[in-house]
């Protein structure tokens, strides 16, 4: 069984979505085996999204990612790389498939409601990234 990390961003924190959206993800079958709240510090985001750093939507990018309390998980499931981020849809909410969670609740690009890790080595940096091992059930 595979294991991704997920995040329910700001934006879905605050439009009190984190009941629905985590009603989608044990819908699709991924088991929730951790599991908490966190506003993250500058030092975090940048952190997180290194690879993106000097891209044009990395400050604002930084400054949302530590606007408010996200809900980190990690699932777990088979397949569960590509399975979550097809349930997700594009990063792109008007390019993403019509019944995916950021179809649904995202507003653009940048308010996108969740993230996926998109490679198995991606996964286990963003898991080691926010949580010790005797957080994940
Ligand atoms: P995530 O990593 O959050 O699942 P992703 O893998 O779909 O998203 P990335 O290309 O890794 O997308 O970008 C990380 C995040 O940066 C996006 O989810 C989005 O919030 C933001 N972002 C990416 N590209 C843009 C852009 N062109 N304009 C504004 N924000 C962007």
């Amino acid at each position: 069984l595979e294991r991704t990390l997920s995040m329910i961003k700001p934006d879905a924190v605050s439009k009190q979505l984190t009941g629905t959206i985590l009603q989608r993800f044990e819908s699709a079958k991924f088991t929730i085996v951790a599991a908490k709240m966190m506003q993250l510090t500058k030092e975090q985001a940048e952190g997180f999204y290194a690879e993106h750093e000097g891209r044009e939507f990395y400050e604002p990018l930084v400054e949302f990612m530590t606007s408010g309390p996200t809900m980190l998980l990690v699932l777990q499931g088979e397949n569960i790389i590509p399975a979550y981020r097809e349930l997700i849809g594009k990063t792109d909410p008007t390019q993403a498939a019509p019944g995916t969670i950021r179809a649904d609740f995202a507003e653009s690009t940048r308010y996108n409601a969740v993230h996926g890790s998109d490679s198995p080595e991606s996964a286990a940096r963003e898991i080691a990234y926010f949580f010790v091992d005797d957080e994940i059930c």
